[in-house]
Parts: structure tokens; sequence; C-alpha cells
């Protein structure tokens, strides 16, 4: 996908927020991320270019989608629909702007998820509630995917929400060059750090990349958060069969009681499995077990972490 100088690709830009920083917020979703963790519940975000979603259960079968699919990708067989993703990928989700089927769908069983944006375009949606922010000591949240993967295009909205006084929080996996990073510490306001798991092995089995530049990133985030007074939040997913059991999140407890400089909070977030539509309408496969972690595990997990002396959330 060829890109203007001021573009990007956002997912969707979320208005009153209030889980993703302090205040009221916006949280601005970036499409694209270089890691494949097992259960991400927003499989839509993953790579860098729009892509088409189908939702069965919202089709009334007018079938003009198939009249305006200009490649022949779509098909109505024996009362389903076949999509031949190849030549969508192959046509459409690096060539065009608009997908041809979802602006004919009069409903919305065909999403496009990724829209090209502008800086400005996007700066005009999230001004919008300005007063909120300042109201209520919210802001802008940069998500993800991962936002430091359209990292040339983050520095720039960062830049202009900055002059435009919106503080800005940002939501990341750590995976990325410490270079990066650094660029962008003195700009925000609040961050929030994944630590997935302390263990290289099961790390890499189940996100799909190394923890080792996650690690080594946020002793130095934690440095500058401490010296530079930036609040920081350790997010742990809690995952069945990943990280769910005492040992793994003791294990990630003693990294951050140990290693790490400033120590605000450690942040559980439960499992769930509210993504699954998306990846059916993406025809995706889904690996993991649909099962909930259960409300009495969570609590004892997060008494592993406070009885290691940190503030767990
Ligand atoms: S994404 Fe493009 S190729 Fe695929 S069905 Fe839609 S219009 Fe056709
Ligand atoms: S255009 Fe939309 S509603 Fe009509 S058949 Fe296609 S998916 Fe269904």
């Amino acid at each position: 996908m060829n890109l203007g100088e001021n573009e990007g690709i956002v997912t969707e830009i979320e208005r009153y927020a209030i889980y993703d920083g302090p205040g009221i917020r916006t949280v601005v979703f970036l499409k694209g991320c270089n890691l494949r963790c097992a259960w991400c519940a927003n499989p839509e975000t993953q790579n860098l270019y729009p892509e088409m979603g189908f939702f069965v259960n919202k089709c009334i079968g007018c079938l003009k989608c198939i009249e305006a699919c200009p490649y022949d990708a779509l098909k109505y067989e024996d009362g389903k629909f076949i999509t031949d993703r190849n030549i969508c990928m192959e046509k459409c989700y690096h060539n065009e702007r608009e997908l041809s089927c979802v602006a004919a769908c009069p409903g919305d069983a065909r999403v496009q998820y990724g829209k090209i944006m502008t800086v400005e375009e996007i700066l005009e949606e999230v001004l919008k509630d300005k007063s909120v922010y300042d109201r209520t000591g919210g802001g802008v949240t940069l998500s993800g995917g991962e936002p430091f993967f359209q990292k040339e295009f983050m520095f720039k909205l960062l830049k202009a929400l900055r002059a435009n006084r919106v503080r800005v929080a940002i939501e990341t996996s750590g995976f990325t060059d410490w270079e990066n990073i650094n660029m962008i510490l003195d700009d925000l306001d609040f961050i929030y750090y994944d630590i997935k798991s302390a263990d290289p092995v099961l790390h890499r089995k189940f996100t799909g990349g190394s923890n080792d530049l996650v690690l080594e990133n946020v002793i130095k985030v934690s440095e500058y958060a401490k010296k530079n007074g930036l609040p920081i939040i350790y997010r742990i997913p809690v995952i069945p069969n990943f990280n769910d059991s005492k040992e793994e999140i003791e294990k990630i407890t003693k990294f951050i009681k140990n290693e790490l400089y400033r120590k605000d909070y450690v942040e559980l977030l439960s499992y769930h499995t509210l993504g699954l539509g998306k990846y059916e309408s993406l025809e995706r496969d889904y690996s993991l077990t649909k099962e909930k972690i259960t409300k009495e595990k969570i609590k004892m997990l997060k008494e592993v972490v406070s009885e290691a002396g940190l503030k767990v959330l």
C-alpha cells in the first residue's frame, strides 16, 4: 500500500474511553503489529493493510458484494459465501484504499478493517473532545496493534497532539528498538507496558517473538520513568496454559521487583474470547481454549503480586 507522507492506517478511533489511562480519553488504534500473540483479541489490527471482514449473521443476502467485486473473489454456492482471500490480498489489500465489496454492502455485514487517515484527520477527530480531556485529566491513548509498527506516522501524530496541548499515553508491547521508545518518552504523560512472560521459550512460543528486547527496554523505560516522574503500569495478560500459574506470575513479579526502577502498578488482565467473532470474520483460526479464567484464579494471582510488595490493579 502506497501511503502519503502524512498518512497511516487506523482501525478505530474510540471516544470516551475510561480504561486506557487517566480521565476520559480517545484511543487511536493503529494497524500493524510485529508480534502474533495467540490470544490477541484484535486480530484485525495485526496486518498493516486494509482487510475485509464478513459477518454472516448481518447479511441480508442481496448479493451486491458479489456484483461489486471487480476480481471475482466472491461466490455464493449452496447457500454459502466463498471468498478467495488470496485474490483479496493480491488485488485489493495492498492496492485499494476502499474495498468495493464493503462499499456495496447496504448494512454492516462486510466491514473494512483499516482506514487510511492523515495526521490532520485524526487530529480533527480527537480534538472534538479537548475540553473533556482538560476537565477530566484525560487525553489521547495511542494503541494498536503496536503503535511503534507505524513509528514514523505515530511520531508525527504524537508531535501534533503535543502541539495542541493534548496529554498522550501509549499502550505498547515494547517489542521495538530502544531508539524508537527513547525518542518519544519526553512527549508521554503515561505508559502502559506489557510484560507477558519472563520465560523466553514460552514467550516465543505464544507471541512469535523473543522477550529479550521487551525486558531490556522496560528496564530502560522504568529508569527514565523514575528520573522523570513518568507514571507507568506494567500489564500482564493472564493467559491459560501460558502464564496463568503461580510460578509464571512469580517470575514476572520477581523481575519487576528486582530489575525495574519504577514500580507504580501491575495490572492483571484476565483472558477473554471477545475477539472470536473477528477471527471468524477474517476466516482465521483461533488456537487457544475458549474457557475463561476463573475469578478465584485471578484473585490468587493478584495475591502473588501483592505479597511481593507490588501494587496490583
Ligand atoms: S476485498 Fe477486493 S477482491 Fe476481496 S471480495 Fe472485496 S472487492 Fe473483491
Ligand atoms: S452486500 Fe452485504 S448484505 Fe448483501 S449479500 Fe453481500 S454481505 Fe450480504
